[in-house]
């Protein structure tokens, strides 16, 4: 990897006060101070609507950095948290943007950042376009580089996406703009492309003449939480399905790129992600299952909870498939399934090889399973024979790190943001990859609103389990099934 230090920036957080800059963004920002990064020539406004000072915004920024990392060098915390700024801040206001340049420049000077700016949009997605054209029409970017980092949802259909994109690429062009999706950050998916082609002999298996079907399951423990406004708005397929799901399908299914550079990987990605099938009426009916929880005697069934229409079809639970129509995948069953209360906390990937004619007779598939949360492993199935007797017992080898390599492995924002500093798009998403997967997302969504005037509704599954028993009627062959149980 390429070492760069003291990259010049003003980074503008929009949306400085919220759970996310708190969370993620301000100890990511630490961690990349502290590998020299970002050294003296940077400086972070925070904006937001409280009244905060900027004593007030650093006191939290130490908060944020010592609730992430616990102990920490006090002095070069102190030194750090000194080079953010606050800005109070209505995003509908102009005269707020005049106010926002101007301290920007200020700080520019301040701490000689080049002209470079980076603008991040972590607030609520309503806001993103309204930033985006004020930035263009009060001209808040540098005279350097100008990135723009957005949070996701991009969009809630491909319509309302494509009214986004507009609104941003007033005032930056593709390549400015990286589009955050943090699953993209995280260290199996990243590993999902050396798996592939680092390996002869598994880039010499993955193909649809070996590999017989893919199943990615992204489940997760909780149930909305304090989320059911937003959430019933959305549903298991707008909130997992249209990024973190088709990001990991894309990475398994794409064919090699002729180079390992951002611009190479997503020529790649594009040209698969042309030949998506899109599903219609009939092929939702048949091949998708939506569910939703519900409930137990101590929890909510998911229509009663807080801020949720007691009528609601939102699904909970989703389980269907992709398929391309080109790539080494071809034709191959990419099944998928996510989904709130479920048996735990969850996501992985199983590749399962064709079976071939074996000389002892039905043997379990081969399957490579590559485990993202909670703990990042790969394992490989093999058949061998029993100690004692001819029979065959089915064992794992493992690729996995010891306890010391884990705990070094740096969460998905640091990787992310130290890649828009860096100028690096490889891990973000393209606004040809989003239309797709809107595409995709929008066919679903209009078949089961056609199913929701027709009166079917969602299945209903019991809580803690992996979600509805009818998501075995996913698989194109009777003879398969989850291999995750
Ligand atoms: P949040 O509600 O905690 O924070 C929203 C921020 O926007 C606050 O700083 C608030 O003051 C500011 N704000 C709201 N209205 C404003 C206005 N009119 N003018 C100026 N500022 C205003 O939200 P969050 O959880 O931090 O999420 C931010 C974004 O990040 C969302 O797009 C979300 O989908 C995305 N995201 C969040 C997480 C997470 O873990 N929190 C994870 C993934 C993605």
């Amino acid at each position: 990897m390429q070492i760069m230090n003291n990259i010049p920036a003003v980074m503008i957080i929009f949306g400085g006060s919220g759970d996310l800059a708190h969370r993620k963004i301000y100890p990511a920002l630490f961690n990349l101070y502290r590998q020299g990064l970002i050294q003296d020539n940077f400086a972070v406004i925070g904006t937001a609507r409280r009244p905060w000072s900027h004593d007030y915004l650093r006191e939290v920024v130490s908060t944020a950095v010592h609730e992430f990392f616990g102990e920490v060098n006090e002095d070069d915390l102190a030194a750090f948290a000194s080079h953010f700024y606050y800005q109070s801040h209505d995003v509908t206001s102009v005269d707020h943007y005049k106010t926002l340049k101007k301290l920007a420049s200020d700080l520019d000077e301040k701490y000689a950042c080049q002209g470079n700016r980076i603008f991040y949009l972590a607030m609520a997605p309503s806001f993103f376009g309204t930033i985006a054209e004020h930035i263009a029409d009060q001209h808040l970017t540098g005279t350097g580089f100008n990135r723009l980092i957005v949070e996701k949802p991009f969009g809630t259909d491909l319509a309302s996406a494509q009214v986004l994109n507009k609104q941003i690429r007033s005032s930056f062009n593709e390549e400015q703009v990286f589009r955050i999706d943090h699953y993209l950050g995280k260290e199996m998916v990243q590993n999902i492309l050396p798996l592939r082609f680092a390996n002869p002999m598994i880039k010499v298996l993955w193909n649809k003449d070996n590999i017989k079907n893919i199943q990615v399951t992204l489940a997760e423990r909780l149930g909305v939480e304090a989320r059911g406004g937003y959430y019933d708005q959305s549903g298991a397929m707008r909130d997992m399905v249209q990024n973190h799901i088709f990001q990991i399908i894309t990475l398994l299914a794409m064919p090699e790129p002729s180079r390992l550079t951002d611009q190479e990987i997503h020529v790649a990605k594009e040209a698969l992600l042309d030949s998506l099938v899109i599903p219609d009426e009939a092929a939702v009916a048949r091949d998708f299952v939506r569910g939703q929880y519900a409930g137990t005697e101590t929890t909510f069934e998911y229509v009663k909870e807080p801020n949720v229409d007691p009528d609601s079809n939102t699904e909970t639970f989703v389980a269907g498939h992709v398929e391309f129509k080109h790539g080494p995948l071809a034709g191959v069953p990419i099944y998928f399934r996510t989904g709130k209360e479920m048996r735990e906390k969850k996501t992985r990937i199983d590749v399962v090889f064709k079976g071939q004619r074996s000389l002892y007779g039905q043997v379990a598939d081969n399957t490579l399973t590559i485990e993202v949360d909670p703990t990042d492993q790969i394992y490989f199935h093999l058949n061998g024979k029993t100690i004692q007797g001819g029979d065959l017992r089915k064992e794992k080898i493992y690729y996995r790190f010891s306890d010391e390599e884990q705990a070094k492995v740096p969460d998905g924002y640091e990787r992310l943001i130290r890649d828009v500093f860096v100028n690096d798009s490889t891990n973000f998403t393209r606004w040809n990859e989003l239309r797709q997967y809107w595409k995709f997302v929008d066919a679903v969504e209009a078949a089961w609103q056609k199913q929701n005037e027709a009166g079917v509704k969602p299945v209903k599954y019991p809580p803690y389990l992996l979600g509805p028993a009818e998501s075995k009627q996913v698989f194109q062959d009777p003879g398969d099934s989850w291999i995750y149980k």
